[in-house]
């Protein structure tokens, strides 16, 4: 049974490594413009659920559905971000002898699909969509610095907007608040609640401050599967989720 009316559609999902099952049964669907928090023990599953996302890694059991049809299960990586599915690794990737608006302007490129490089005359059209991510990820005022200039937090951020220019309709974003200061992690929460106004966003976290900010249904994984889902205070007064996680 394929939702139709879902981002992402995770049906009984297993896989092994090596007799091991990192993925045990797992079940999870994200609606259009849903931001999904997914927390859980180390060892849970969360990168591995990702990774079958993206098509990493090949599921052994289960269905996998992009956009309610879509089967991601018979895509490889390069198909399934070429369909609107952007990731962001928890370390940032920027090009830091680059400026900040030059690695927004090589982001659009890519998209493109031309060689990333900065020769490609930019639409007056481009230029807007670079400002606005700018504004979005809260960059504007360091627009021609260097991204090496840029503090962790704000270079996660940069990042973040480098995907945004890829137009993504799914954006998979992996502990984006490690290592920030208190200010830019309130900050990170707003700006995802923002971003997922005109997409779906999936954020695996651990800071629980910066889960409860962000205010949306929280998903707790261990052992492969789902341990509770919905509201952190739901969530969180779970006995399972006090005993494997929270509680740790
Ligand atoms: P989490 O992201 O929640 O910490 P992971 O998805 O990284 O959990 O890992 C789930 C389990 O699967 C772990 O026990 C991990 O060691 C194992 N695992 C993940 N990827 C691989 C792999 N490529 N080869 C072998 N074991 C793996």
């Amino acid at each position: 049974d394929i939702k139709p009316n879902s981002v992402l559609y995770l049906n009984n999902v297993s896989v092994s490594f090596d007799g091991f099952k990192a993925l045990n049964s797992l079940s999870i669907v994200i609606e259009p413009g849903e931001l999904r928090a997914i927390i859980g023990p180390n060892g849970a599953g969360k990168t591995t659920m990702m990774d079958i996302i993206t098509g990493k890694t090949r599921p052994d059991e289960g269905e996998v559905y992009f956009n309610g049809e879509i089967d991601l299960t018979k895509k490889d990586e390069a198909d399934i971000a070429q369909l609107g599915i952007g990731r962001k690794f928890q370390k940032p990737t920027v090009f830091e002898s680059h400026t900040v608006w030059d690695n927004l302007e090589l982001a659009l490129n890519r998209k493109r699909g031309v060689f990333p490089t900065l020769f490609y005359r930019l639409s007056s059209d481009d230029k807007a969509r670079i400002e606005e991510i700018l504004k979005t990820v809260r960059l504007t005022h360091r627009s021609d610095e260097l991204a090496a200039s840029l503090s962790h937090g704000q270079k996660q951020w940069l990042e973040i907007g480098m995907l945004l220019a890829q137009e993504p309709k799914l954006l998979l974003v992996d502990e984006p608040v490690a290592g920030m200061t208190d200010a830019e992690t309130v900050e990170t929460a707003i700006l995802l609640r923002e971003i997922a106004k005109t997409r779906s966003v999936v954020v695996v976290e651990h800071d629980m401050g910066f889960i409860r900010d962000l205010g949306v249904k929280v998903t707790c994984l261990a052992e492969g599967c789902v341990l509770a889902e919905g509201s952190i205070d739901f969530v969180s007064s779970d006995a399972k989720v006090i005993e494997n996680y929270l509680g740790r």
